[in-house]
């Protein structure tokens, strides 16, 4: 969906949709949509810079990163963005510093797709879980540890505790 900045209307676009995207377009491998990402955005344009301000929605299914088992990941993200044209970024020795790292649009067209993707992709976690209290998969059985139940004796390291001990023996 290319979104021509000058066509826009004065008080702003709203769009509210469903986009469809292939789940090879996520930046984590195992990544699989689904439903379709939801949108509801605000596209306004003041004097040169175009606002975009919206909510995106949608259901994936990721691996735990402990047990690598697939679980439901529910994205909710809010965002608020401001993009300015590409040939400012050309006279960069005027721009500001805090304008550095703002978001540029082309030759008077953005793209919704784009910039929903982008938006996606930066609400994934960097080590998924499917939940919490995971345990993870058993090093002695590789079965997946759900409160130890694969019945394997695996030994905790002796704790601090225990060696504060032996150094208090020691000394009397
Ligand atoms: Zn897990
Ligand atoms: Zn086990």
């Amino acid at each position: 969906m290319i979104i021509d900045i000058d066509k826009l209307p004065k008080d702003g676009l709203k769009v509210s949709r469903n986009f469809d995207f292939p789940s090879i377009d996520l930046i984590e491998e195992d990544a699989v949509f689904l439903q379709p990402v939801h949108g509801e955005l605000t596209i306004k344009r003041i004097g040169e810079e175009v606002m975009v301000k919206g909510r995106i929605t949608t259901y994936l299914s990721l691996v735990c990163s402990r047990c690598l088992a697939p679980f439901e990941f529910a994205v909710d993200s809010r965002f608020d963005l401001v993009f300015l044209p590409e040939d400012i970024h050309e006279m960069k020795d005027e721009l500001e510093d805090e304008d550095l790292d703002k978001i540029f649009y082309k030759s008077h067209h953005l793209d919704l797709r784009e910039v929903i993707l982008e938006q996606l992709n930066l609400t994934f976690p960097s080590k998924p879980l499917c939940s919490e209290r995971c345990e993870g998969i058993c090093a002695v059985c590789g079965q997946v540890r759900h409160g130890g139940n694969c019945g394997c004796l695996v030994k905790e390291p002796e704790g601090r505790l225990g060696k504060l001990k032996y150094f208090m023996k020691d000394k009397s």
